[in-house]
């Protein structure tokens, strides 16, 4: 299965599945193909498997479909009318998806949509392959503090969520389910995290009823299995007057929501549901079932069922899991790879004993790898990407922002003083046609900073690249500058750096791709001699190990390098005496400073998609002075 492109499981015919290559489908303009993640298993995929179908959806002879459906994933490619989804993002897939203009759709009932594309229902395939491709407004982005198997299963968790909507709890309401397997559970979770007065759950296994009893129900209830010599009804009665007079529910619980399907569970429900009760089936058993139909007329019962999720109630079972207040992960029981998967459909299959939901962990950690095209100069374009260089009156940045406005890169130019950055800004749109202006931040002032960020990425829609360049020289050694002078080169060299960095970041981390890149120094690395610059020296380490820190941190969604240059052939060592850079001249290996333009090619590589996977490197450019 290595060599496989897109391995799937399918089902080929009843009780015969096999790992498939299957064909990547083509990407629709308002699609987004997902890389599956983590897929949970339920009933309806066993029962497709076993008997190939539900009701009145077969799997036709001559056909076979993939099998999945509770999914979530990490979104690689996204069509051209996609608004709102970027690669990168982490999504719970919704597994329906209508056709949006039909009476049910425009009603806001798009479970009852003939036209419904369901995941792992014939004739349409699942989810439990490598990719899956889904329409991006049911696809939902999830907060970074929720992980893949929580969003897999918010797929059953908005089963429920229907379910209770269906029953429209209140918080006044007593609520009694019937089940306690995962969808009962998660009804009951769902009515406590509605506010709902009380919920107990009713089942006859006492390894789920303790289950219950921990997970979210307030009380729980084992029901007695009847006896040959007693009639249905007469058990009916007598468990239902059991269970209102035990749990105070007067004349009888505001809401039954059935999620067992056991006939006598319906029953027990109809006479312990209250005059004007409410009553929700959702759980599926045999086709008919004797039903107390007295009962439910004289009490006026209000009966409905719930099938699937309607209008708002995806998005609303993310929020309930992403606040914490419905907790799926205590519902997993088994992990399987994807390699295993008839191993956990065998599992799933044991169904009543082991009832709780199984999620079989479909991929690798492995990560995909970004797209790339083929062409290396291709490989170092800068075109539609945006990039903030600070530092930029001066002579190092000067020829990086050529470098890539030469590649095509839109470029804000940060200066504090020197407003050459100006007449830079000019050049660049009359040389290279890109859009380009200067700024004047002071990298001292976070408040500058931040604002800068801000106005560069209203200007240009996004930042995909800072250049945190500005730096200042030391005037003097340790002992012989001002405590002034030594804050004035470490707020500039080493916290202005950081600010740069911290509110690049938080765009960043928001956009789910970024590119930082410091300019260290080969001082960060040696002391230089014979001038003293201790400051400047220290504050240069310490950047190059920010960017290694940095690249760790954010490794989910920017890369971080430092470029540090040895002797540059600019103003800032312009000023410096004929005696010492000739002392300077003898130590470097090729016994020379550089010209600026020699560092064009490593910011470029390191600002393109030529260094994908680069990150937390430091890059030593200085003729090799820092070898002997
Ligand atoms: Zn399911
Ligand atoms: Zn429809």
């Amino acid at each position: 299965m290595e060599s496989f492109s897109n391995p799937a499981f399918v089902l080929k015919s009843v009780k015969n599945v096999v790992f498939e290559d299957r064909p990547i489908a083509p990407l629709g303009p308002k699609e987004v193909r997902v890389h599956v993640s983590e897929t949970g298993i339920c009933g309806s995929d066993v029962h497709y498997w076993q008997r190939g179908r539900i009701g009145k959806f077969i799997l036709e002879e001559g056909t076979d479909m993939v099998l999945g459906h509770e999914s979530s994933g990490v979104v690689v490619e996204t069509g051209s009318e996609v608004p709102n989804l970027n690669i990168g993002d982490r999504v719970a897939i919704e597994p329906g998806v209508p056709c949006r203009y039909c009476a049910h759709c425009r009603d806001g009932k798009y479970n009852h949509c003939e036209d419904m594309v369901f995941a792992a229902t014939p004739p349409w395939d699942g989810t439990l392959a490598k990719y899956y491709n889904v329409a991006y407004d049911y696809c939902y982005k999830i907060p970074d503090h929720m992980d893949m198997e929580e969003a897999a299963l918010v797929e059953p968790v908005a089963v429920a969520v229907q379910i209770c909507k269906r029953a429209q709890l209140q918080a006044v309401d007593s609520v009694l389910v019937f089940g306690c397997g995962p969808i009962g559970l998660l009804c009951q979770s769902v009515a406590k995290a509605y506010a709902c007065k009380k919920v107990i759950g009713v089942d006859i296994s006492d390894g789920r009823l303790a289950f219950a009893a921990n997970f979210a129900a307030d009380s729980v209830y084992k029901m007695s299995m009847r006896s040959e010599t007693e009639s249905p009804e007469d058990f009916a009665i007598r468990i239902s007057k059991d269970i209102k007079a035990k749990f105070d529910l007067g004349a009888g619980a505001d809401v039954v929501l059935e999620a067992s399907g056991a006939e006598p569970c319906i029953q027990v429900g109809v006479f312990a549901a209250r005059p004007e009760g409410r009553f929700v089936q959702a759980g599926m058993g045999r086709e008919l079932v004797s039903f107390p139909v007295t009962e439910a007329l004289v009490k006026q019962l209000n009966w409905t069922g719930s099938i699937r999720y309607s209008t708002g109630v995806y998005p609303n079972a993310v929020d309930l899991v992403a606040s914490g207040k419905v907790n799926v992960k205590s519902l997993i029981t088994n992990r399987f790879r994807f390699e295993e998967a008839e191993r956990a459909f065998e599992l799933v299959k044991e169904g009543p004993i082991l009832s709780l939901t199984k999620i079989s962990k479909m991929q690798s950690i492995r990560k995909p790898n970004p797209q790339l095209p083929d062409s290396v100069f291709q490989m170092f374009s800068m075109k539609g990407k945006s990039v903030i260089i600070t530092g930029a009156s001066g002579g190092i940045a000067h020829e990086v922002a050529r470098a890539l406005a030469e590649a095509g890169a839109s470029i804000s130019l940060w200066y504090h003083k020197n407003p050459l950055a100006e007449d830079l800004a000019k050049e660049l749109i009359q040389k290279y046609g890109v859009e380009a202006h200067a700024l004047k931040v002071d990298v001292k002032s976070w408040e500058q900073v931040e604002a800068g960020v801000t106005k560069t990425v209203e200007k240009f829609g996004q930042l995909d690249v800072m250049i945190a360049n500005a730096g200042i020289p030391a005037k003097a050694g340790g002992l012989d500058q001002t405590l002034a002078e030594w804050h004035d080169v470490v707020d500039t060299d080493f916290n202005g750096a950081y600010y740069c960095a911290r509110a690049a970041g938080n765009v960043f981390k928001k956009q789910g791709f970024g590119n930082l890149i410091f300019t260290g120094s080969m001082s960060g690395h040696i002391v230089n001699i014979p001038q003293q610059q201790a400051c400047y020296n220290a504050s240069k380490a310490a950047v190059i190990h920010l960017a290694k820190s940095l690249a760790v941190e954010w490794a989910d969604f920017a890369r971080v390098n430092s470029v540090s240059p040895g002797y540059i052939d600019t103003p800032i060592s312009g000023d410096c005496p004929f005696e010492m850079k000739e002392a300077w001249f003898k130590m470097i290996p090729l016994h020379r400073d550089a010209d600026p333009r020699e560092l064009k090619g490593i910011y470029l590589y390191l600002a393109s998609d030529a260094s994908t996977y680069t990150t937390g490197s430091d890059f030593i450019v200085d003729g090799g002075f820092c070898c002997p």
